[in-house]
Order: structure tokens, then C-alpha cells, then sequence
């Protein structure tokens, strides 16, 4: 009897979760989702592969084994693709010298990033979202720059994934900027992404998110022969640590240690990747990045931007970082083989998901204000007009403090809101949301007295 209580229990909660969620899919963002193509990703990877090795210490002069003709075969995919664009894209390798530095690099090094800009066509906005992968690639000892080391998988898929996110979106016009961008030197310690960062930060780029693809496009892990392509794991940074000192006191008034830029990023992907791709959970992990590891987002989350990563949920550490051979009647070595581009496509798809809907929104509310004139269980909430993009109104996002997602939104087309829900007892966040129904990044309220139009 009990048993049976506990079943129809469990089936009456999974009608309701189900009945609940509204799909709503700009066709636009739809119509370049199915573009991206598994076929085309293996493509591009099989041609990555056979440059042989792509170290970073690797030659820089032979055209067909090494770093630089694997960035200069890039380069040329990046060209053509900008073809299509209308002369909105545009290709460069971002070039720098480094130095010998004692540890990973042994000699003096001619780096190269190699970027796509798709240039957003409203010139109001000039806000810049980029997605990234790491071109280069690595055996056993990372100075070792002769050996095959394919590097399919860490990082030919986020290397793939953004040529291929360049092939499907060069014909689209965005209002906002996208860069695609294929940085050299992670495994000699975040060499590019570094140069890239500082270089952001100098020219005072409006860069609102990155989103960085490593380690995306295999299936299954080593020890316990679970193959899952249906997870994507999306890493984050959950505190709001850069320039830390300056906000420590409000982070432990306001409770919002869970709610950095990179968190409320990531939840963003979570919730547009999963609107737009069939069959894919986006699962959060409270990190930075996997424990002790490091990536190409870290350089910019030190520097204060909302950056993340993205890597498949079980990772193989028999075809990452090893040489190639058979011991013991195993197989280590990242190979074209051990990949799987159907998975690869999906994960694509969520960056492309994501890039489009923020480069299609408008730029966020100004000036979101908590009020807090007087106690009360209520909620009252302004803001200001976003500086560029048309708004069709506003989502104002509400969550209990202990829940991971945004739980409810209520929609506005005015620029202030008063919600029956206590600010003891929920976070709240407002984004604009444009005509096709593309929402921004979320802006958290601070606190304050005015009211709209004073
Ligand atoms: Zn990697």
C-alpha cells in the first residue's frame, strides 16, 4: 500500500515539473543551432590531427607538422568564413614573443592567438562576447615538442567547436560583437588566454563573458566505463573575488557569495543552452575550475571579467596529456578514435545557443536599485534603460537563497517593480529582454533609496 502511494507521489511530481516548462525559441537562434554540424566538427578536427604535434614548442616554420601551420590552417578557415560575413568578420593571428622562463618555456617563442572578430552592427553597443578553445597540444613531458600528440579531444574539440561556431554565425548580424578565438601556449601555463586578458583589460574592452571550451567532445571516463553524452559540465567561479578588500562587507551583509559575474553566467548558459539543445543537461560546478587544475578563463576572471568553462562530465585520463602507445594491452593517447562528435555537436550548439542570445540582447538595465526605504515583506525594485538595443521589457529573476537557479520571472515593460515576496527571503536579479524575446546577462540590485523617474 505504501509502495504504491510512493510511486503515484513521484509521477504526480514529474507531470508537474514537466507541465511547467515554457520553451520559447527565437527561430533565428534555432535555425543556426541545426547548422552546426558533427560532420563538419570532425572535419576540422582530423585536419587539426594531422599537423602532427601542435606543442607550443613545436616548429614554426614547416608547413605541414607543427604549431604554426596548425594556426596558419586556422587562420586561412577564419578567412574564408569572413567571406560570408559582408565584411563583418574580420581574421588576424595576434602575435607576441616570449622569453625562456625557466619552467615551461626553454627557448624564446613566436606565440600567436588567431581570432575572428564578428563585428556587432549597432555602433551604440559596444559590448563584446568571445568564446575560446586552446590550439595547442601535449604528450607526457610537456616540453616535449617532437612526438605525435593528436589532441583531438584536449583541446581539438574547443579548438573545432569555435572555428565551427565561426563557419555557422559569420552570415548573421548581431548588434553586439563575437569574437572566436583559438589561443596557443595553455599547456605551457595559460600563455595566450594570459596575453589576451592583459591585453582586454588595456584596451578597455567591454568584454561581458567568455565562454571557454576545453576538453568537450568525448564520452566516457577511464575508471568506471561510464559513457554519458548527455551532461555537460559548466565550471564557475561562485564568489565575487576580484578586488575582493573593496567588497567584503557587502558580500557578507547581502549574502551573495554565490552570485559572482562567472555564476550568473553560468546559470545564463545553463538556462539558454538547455532552451535550445534536445537531450543535454548543463550541470553546475561550484568551482572555478576542476580541483587543481587550471584553464584559459582563469586569466580572465582574475582580471574581473565573467568568464567560464566548459568540459565534457567524465574526462579520460588515458587519452589526456599521454604519449602514444599500448601497455598492458591499453591504449593511452587523445585520438580522433576516442571522440564522439555527436556530443561535440551538442556542446557546440549551447555556446552558440548562448553567444546569440547575448549578442542579440540588449545591453544590460542601469542602475538596478533594491529600496529599502522602511521594513516590510515586500519586494520593490527600479532600474534604468540600458545604454544600447531596443527593450521590449524587462525579466525581473527571483530565487530562494538556498537554490541554485533562478526559480520565477515576472515580465515588465516598466522600468520598476513591487513583488509581494520578502527581500529577507529571496535574491533578485532584473535583465532586459529585446524584441525577439533575448534576454542579457542579469544585473543583481544594489542597495538604495531612489525611485524610478527621481
Ligand atoms: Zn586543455
Amino acid at each position: 500500500m505504501k509502495k504504491i502511494y510512493l510511486i503515484a507521489f513521484s509521477s504526480f511530481i514529474s507531470f508537474c515539473s514537466f507541465s511547467q516548462k515554457i520553451i520559447n525559441r527565437d527561430p533565428q537562434i534555432e535555425a543556426l543551432v541545426s547548422q552546426i554540424s558533427s560532420d563538419s566538427l570532425k572535419k576540422f578536427d582530423e585536419k587539426l590531427v594531422s599537423f602532427g604535434t601542435r606543442s607550443t614548442l613545436s616548429t614554426t616554420t614547416d608547413t605541414k607538422r607543427g604549431i604554426g601551420a596548425s594556426r596558419l590552417w586556422v587562420l586561412s578557415k577564419f578567412q574564408e568564413f569572413a567571406k560570408t560575413s559582408e565584411g563583418r568578420m574580420t581574421a588576424v593571428l595576434d602575435t607576441f614573443t616570449l622569453q625562456p622562463d625557466g619552467r615551461r618555456i626553454d627557448k624564446t617563442i613566436a606565440m600567436a592567438n588567431v581570432m575572428a572578430t564578428l563585428k556587432g552592427t549597432d555602433p551604440n553597443d559596444d559590448r563584446v562576447f568571445m568564446v575560446s578553445g586552446h590550439i595547442d597540444s601535449r604528450v607526457t613531458d610537456v616540453m616535449n615538442r617532437e612526438s605525435d600528440a593528436p589532441g583531438a579531444n584536449d583541446d581539438g574539440s574547443g579548438t573545432v567547436a569555435v572555428i565551427e561556431l565561426a563557419r555557422v554565425m559569420a552570415k548573421s548580424k548581431f548588434p553586439a560583437t563575437i569574437i572566436f578565438v583559438v589561443v596557443s601556449g595553455e599547456e605551457q601555463g595559460l600563455l595566450g588566454a594570459n596575453y589576451l586578458a592583459e591585453k582586454a583589460l588595456k584596451q578597455n574592452w567591454n568584454l561581458e563573458a567568455l565562454l571557454n571550451n576545453d576538453i568537450m567532445g568525448s564520452n566516457n571516463s577511464n575508471e568506471t566505463n561510464i559513457i554519458d553524452n548527455t551532461r555537460l559540465r559548466i565550471f564557475s567561479e561562485g564568489l565575487p573575488a576580484f578586488e575582493m578588500d573593496k567588497k567584503v562587507g557587502a558580500i557578507r551583509q547581502y549574502g551573495v557569495e554565490n552570485d559572482g559575474k562567472a555564476r550568473q553566467l553560468a546559470r545564463y548558459v545553463k538556462e539558454t543552452g538547455e532552451r535550445y539543445v534536445d537531450n543535454l543537461e548543463i550541470v553546475m560546478i561550484y568551482r572555478n575550475d576542476r580541483f587543481l587544475r587550471g584553464g584559459d578563463h582563469t586569466p580572465f576572471v582574475n582580471r574581473g571579467f565573467a568568464a567560464v568553462r566548459l568540459s565534457e562530465m567524465n574526462e579520460n585520463f588515458l587519452h589526456q596529456h599521454q604519449d602514444l602507445r599500448v601497455e598492458k594491452g591499453v591504449e593511452y593517447g587523445d585520438l580522433i578514435k576516442f571522440m564522439d562528435f555527436e556530443y561535440l555537436r551538442k556542446n557546440t550548439c549551447v555556446n552558440l545557443a548562448s553567444l546569440a542570445n547575448l549578442a542579440k540582447s540588449p545591453s544590460m538595465p542601469q542602475d538596478v536599485i533594491l529600496d529599502v526605504r522602511g521594513l516590510g515583506n515586500s519586494t520593490n525594485l527600479n532600474w534604468k534603460a540600458p545604454k544600447a538595443g531596443k527593450v521590449k521589457g524587462y525579466y525581473v529573476l527571483m530565487r530562494e537563497t538556498a537554490m541554485p537557479y533562478w526559480q520565477k520571472k515576472f515580465f515588465t515593460t516598466n522600468l520598476k517593480i513591487s513583488l509581494p515576496y520578502s527581500k529577507d527571503n529571496y535574491f533578485f536579479a532584473v535583465q532586459s529582454v529585446s524584441e525577439d524575446g533575448n534576454e542579457g546577462l542579469p544585473v543583481l540590485p544594489r542597495v538604495g533609496l531612489r525611485n524610478a523617474g527621481e
